[in-house]
């Protein structure tokens, strides 16, 4: 699959639109407390300015539903990209509002301004039509660099390409390369391939869980969506995060893995707390003694210990989500220490969504990892096979 390149474009003195994925993790002080995603955009940028044009910057950041809520304004992402690019970069105070275009209508070669966040606009999600035209009007040419939102068929990402013909749209650099190596990652991965998937709910990762089971040789499960597994195979999940509602599903992915030949971990120990808070009271129990009333909040260290010994042999390694709520001290030593071994494995090593990539930053073993996805839910549609509609207008189409 080859994608319309962003070297191929005739970029001096155009306005070129620039659809990047600033959602970056903040702390509660509104700190950002990894900027990964806006430093992989900015080999993109510099190239499109040193073409001498103008730059339109676009990205959302949180979920403001549709409404402009100042808590998930983009101007703290403005002064880091000023940092980043070491160059002056204009705010707008909209998304396509009289100022945004005004400023728009203003610029001037090597000139870079940011528009306020995406999802300020409601047709944003919704793919409107009126939005994504909008949005084109700003601009000559269209690239797209946000690999984390093209599992997304949303305005500025789907419904924006249809007005720009192949001349004036590319993939940004960020985009070519995710592509590139998930596609070699589906092809051809050394096996044993494991994936390690963590995070909240089964909800969201559910259709890649039944996805990955014919690709991968091992699953481990952890984080919040292990409990909806334990309480199908009859555990007593207190009052940890569970969704009723899957618990068929789960059956279903655990019986298929059987069937598949898939090897199937679940924790076998937790850190139980009596309440969701870093000053809560815990303890390491089994997975079959966890109090009433308390709830798992991370993976003990037999689930480590088990993980490990089964990740030894593993070539490869998908992880995507915590093994616990790492966010609380409390609760991160799971996530740490499967990150740690991860990191010195001599497996080729794949991180992939916002929170993960978080985590192995904060920990500091970034570095040694092959290769951190600026894309979690996108990196799994990928390795499901499927063709993202953010990158599908991008794709080179056989003449
Ligand atoms: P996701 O966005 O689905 O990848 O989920 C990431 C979130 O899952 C993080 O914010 C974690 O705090 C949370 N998480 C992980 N383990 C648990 C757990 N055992 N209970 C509740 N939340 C959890």
């Amino acid at each position: 699959m080859e994608l319309l390149n962003i070297k191929k474009l005739c970029l001096t003195d155009k306005k070129v639109f620039i659809r990047c994925d600033f959602n970056v993790p903040m702390d509660e002080f509104g700190n950002i407390s990894d900027d990964r995603r806006i430093r992989s955009a900015i080999s993109t940028i510099n190239f499109c300015l040193d073409q001498n044009c103008s730059v339109i910057l676009a990205s959302h950041f949180g979920r403001p539903k549709g409404e402009i809520v100042q808590k998930y304004s983009l101007s703290p992402i403005a002064r880091r990209i000023q940092h980043l690019l070491k160059r002056d970069v204009s705010m707008a105070k909209d998304v396509v509002g009289p100022d945004a275009l005004q400023k728009a209508s203003e610029l001037k070669e090597g000139e870079v301004l940011l528009l306020e966040n995406l999802r300020f606009e409601m047709g944003e999600t919704k793919n409107d039509e009126e939005l994504s035209k909008a949005l084109a009007s700003m601009a000559d040419v269209y690239i797209n660099d946000a690999f984390g939102v093209c599992h997304r068929a949303h305005s500025s990402v789907e419904g924006i390409t249809k007005f720009f013909d192949d001349k004036h749209k590319a993939a940004g650099f960020l985009l070519q390369k995710e592509i590139e190596f998930f596609a070699k990652l589906i092809s051809k991965p050394i096996r044993p391939f494991a994936a390690i998937i963590g995070g909240s709910k089964v909800s969201g990762k559910l259709e890649a869980l039944i996805n990955l089971l014919p690709k991968v040789d091992k699953i481990f499960i952890g984080g919040g969506m292990a409990f909806t597994f334990l309480k199908q195979m009859g555990y007593d999940i207190g009052a940890s995060l569970v969704e009723d509602e899957l618990l068929q599903d789960a059956q279903h992915i655990m019986d298929e893995a059987k069937k598949l030949g898939v090897k199937f971990y679940l924790p076998v120990d937790v850190i139980a707390a009596d309440k969701f808070a870093q000053d809560a009271v815990s303890k390491i129990v089994t997975a079959q003694e966890i109090p009433s009333g308390w709830m798992g909040l991370d993976i003990g260290p037999a689930t480590v210990r088990l993980y490990r010994e089964a990740l030894n042999d593993v070539q490869t390694v998908l992880w995507n989500g915590p093994m616990g709520v790492y966010e609380m001290d409390k609760f991160a030593r799971g996530s740490s220490k499967i990150a740690h071994f991860v990191a010195d494995s001599y497996a080729t090593t794949v991180v992939g969504g916002g929170d993960t990539a978080d985590l192995v930053q904060r920990i500091g073993v970034d570095d040694e990892i092959s290769f951190i996805s600026t894309g979690g839910g996108a990196s799994l549609e990928l390795l499901e096979g499927k063709i993202l509609p953010g990158v599908a207008p991008l794709i080179i189409r056989e003449a």
